[in-house]
């Protein structure tokens, strides 16, 4: 079991959700027993030593093995979500889309200012979605913020725009 075997079972959709992009789906790694206990396992290894605190979730895909791998850290799981979704007091940051804009939100006493935080996602693009979390994550007042991907579009530069996070890492590269 390795790296290769989970991206032979990525699913590549072209042409959704709209025409030109090839949409990397994930949903036939995490159907698959072996491919979704090694994407954890290997996520484990790589962060066991670097005292994470807690594992920030953007929705939705960053749901899913954001709190496997929290627990299996020891860490606690914070979600990230479209506006409107959570109950108490938030703070939110937009940012920019190809059209128009988009906004997340977090629980402002979601993240402490002892936190080691890994801000974690399925997949990253422009980076756009990615740089509007580690933002909100800084602004609460974390002690260090970390980011990662099991996914990541090398060819469209997102890390660049990340590189006031301490370390950014992307399981699978494209
Ligand atoms: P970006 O903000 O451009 O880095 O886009 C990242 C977000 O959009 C992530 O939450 C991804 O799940 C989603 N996304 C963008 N492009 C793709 C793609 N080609 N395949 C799957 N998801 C994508």
């Amino acid at each position: 079991m390795n790296i290769e075997y989970v991206k032979s079972v990525i699913r590549n959709v072209p042409d959704f959700p709209k025409p030109g992009i090839q949409f990397k789906d994930i949903t036939t790694a995490l159907k698959d027993p072996k491919a979704l206990s090694f994407m954890i396992d290997h996520l484990y290894e790589y962060y066991k030593d670097k005292g994470i605190t807690k594992v920030a979730g953007i929705e939705s895909r960053g749901f899913i093995i954001g709190p496997a791998l929290a627990a299996r850290l020891g860490a606690g799981f914070v979600m990230i979500r479209k506006p409107g979704k959570l109950p108490a007091d938030t703070i939110q940051k937009s940012y920019a889309l190809e059209y128009g804009e988009d906004t997340i939100e977090m629980h402002k006493d979601a993240i402490g200012e002892n936190d080691v935080v890994l801000v974690h996602d399925d997949l990253l693009a422009t980076g756009g979605t990615a740089l509007a979390a580690l933002e909100l994550v800084q602004e609460v007042g974390a002690k260090s913020v970390l980011v990662n991907f099991l996914i990541e579009l090398a060819f469209l530069d997102g890390t660049a725009r990340l590189s006031s996070a301490e370390d950014v890492y992307a399981m699978i590269k494209y």
